[in-house]
């Protein structure tokens, strides 16, 4: 069943100095409505989306539970054109009554006229990118909107009655100091959002940042520094009444993101647009990411009716992908998996891989077998792993660690099937 849909709208003002997404400048003053790119760009997305075949038949019975506009700044499309897609998008798959639609926004690109726009057509959760609130890190960091932008763009929010909003604020910038991601984390907590998500700097290639910067080297903090923010975060989230229920992301009661939940629950969902990936009956499709080669890319899918050559992901694979997604959630994963594809030789591999792991606390063990805990470990300490047992990263040490063991896992498994 597929119940997501995911749309890329690859507009931005300018490029923020960190930023290799998939996007296209589009300039200070252009919006969906004034940009002939952008126009193109929703003319082609609309051809992809009705080319795309239904995966469930009978689509009145399951319709999307979720569709999310992410970019890119999708608060840059006119009201007219997020009708448009959204339309679309529920003539094709059905969509359910309390479905949840959130839209990305970015501070300073939109007025309460468009806000009450969107909202009409349908969007009910706002994802709004405020990365920081001090003018100088946001300038820093090459972002269009400035700190009084953050307040106005929620008081919008409540005026127009959207109390489902997230915050996006990012840890390790240039010049950030431990006291400015406290007051950061203050102030978002201030503002009530429902959701906050917090994402590490990461110095990717190709960006602006990579060129003046190196990481774990002043003027970026150090990694110590980097992994204390991370533990700052959690302590002071979790005391405000934040569940921390992904990596990255943390939610009042009952406000975790239904649609990024079926990621990291690997459950299959819809993808359209620039650069944006679709994962149903076990293939995995990735768009090109820019305009010229999907505009191409979607000139086939419409001859081909829909069809692509992209391979089918192996159950090994999928695996992997269960375990690497599955980890990113307090609930962990259960081995069964592992079990049905790697066999006991690739369970027992694995339990040898994350012993060390289980011994500093950063994953823990739930086993389900009735014998001790004493009787599963072997005199070397590696636990005999059962099927039914789970694995989970510990909080927050285990996720601040997540890279390592998701490594040492995968080249276990990896091992186990090659000899
Ligand atoms: S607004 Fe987001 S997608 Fe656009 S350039 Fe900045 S970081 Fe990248």
């Amino acid at each position: 069943m597929v119940t997501s849909a995911y749309i890329h709208i690859p507009f931005c003002r300018r490029r923020c100095f960190y930023c290799d997404f998939a996007i296209t400048v589009v300039g200070e003053k252009r919006r969906g409505d004034t940009s002939g790119t952008m126009a193109r760009y929703v003319e082609t997305l609309l051809r992809e989306i009705a080319a795309t075949p239904v995966y469930d038949e009978n689509h009145d019975e399951k319709p999307l539970n979720t569709v999310f506009f992410g970019g890119g700044t999708p608060s840059l499309l006119s009201v007219s054109q997020v009708e448009l897609i959204l339309s679309v998008i529920a003539h094709r798959f059905g969509l359910a009554p309390n479905a949840e639609i959130t839209m990305e926004m970015d501070p300073a690109t939109f007025d309460l006229e468009h806000l009450q726009g969107y909202q009409s057509a349908g969007v009910n959760r706002v994802s709004l990118g405020v990365q920081a609130f001090r003018d100088e890190l946001l300038a820093a960091a090459g972002r269009f909107h400035q700190r009084q932008d953050i307040f106005q763009a929620v008081d919008r929010l409540r005026q127009v009655g959207i109390e489902n909003f997230s915050l996006d604020l990012i840890s390790g910038l240039p010049h950030q100091t431990m006291y400015d991601w406290k007051e950061a984390l203050t102030e978002a907590i201030a503002l009530q959002p429902k959701h906050i998500s917090i994402y590490d700097l990461i110095v990717e290639p190709q960006t602006a940042f990579s060129r003046h910067y190196t990481p774990g080297q002043s003027p970026l903090p150090s990694d110590r520094t980097t992994a204390d923010m991370y533990r700052v975060a959690q302590s002071v989230l979790s005391t405000s009444g934040y569940e921390h229920y992904e990596i990255c992301n943390y939610a009042k009661p009952g406000y975790a993101s239904r649609h990024n939940l079926t990621y990291w629950r690997c459950q299959p969902n819809y993808g359209f647009g620039m650069g944006a990936t679709s994962y149903l009956h076990h293939q995995r499709i990735d768009r090109p990411r820019t305009q010229k080669s999907y505009q191409a890319w979607v000139d086939d899918f419409v001859q081909n009716g829909g069809q692509t050559a992209d391979p089918v992901i192996e159950p090994a694979e999928q695996v992997i992908e269960t375990i690497m997604m599955g980890l990113r959630l307090p609930s962990g994963i259960d081995l069964s998996g592992v079990y049905q594809i790697y066999g006991e030789r690739g369970l027992q591999a694995l339990g040898k891989a994350i012993a060390p792991h289980l011994q500093n606390r950063w994953l823990i063990l739930e086993s389900t077998a009735s014998e001790d805990s004493d009787s599963k470990r072997s005199s070397s300490n590696e636990p005999r792993l059962k099927p039914t047992d789970r694995i989970r990263l510990s909080d927050p040490e285990g996720f601040l660690m997540s890279n390592v063991v998701i490594t040492d896992a995968f080249n276990a498994l990896d091992l186990a099937v090659s000899r």
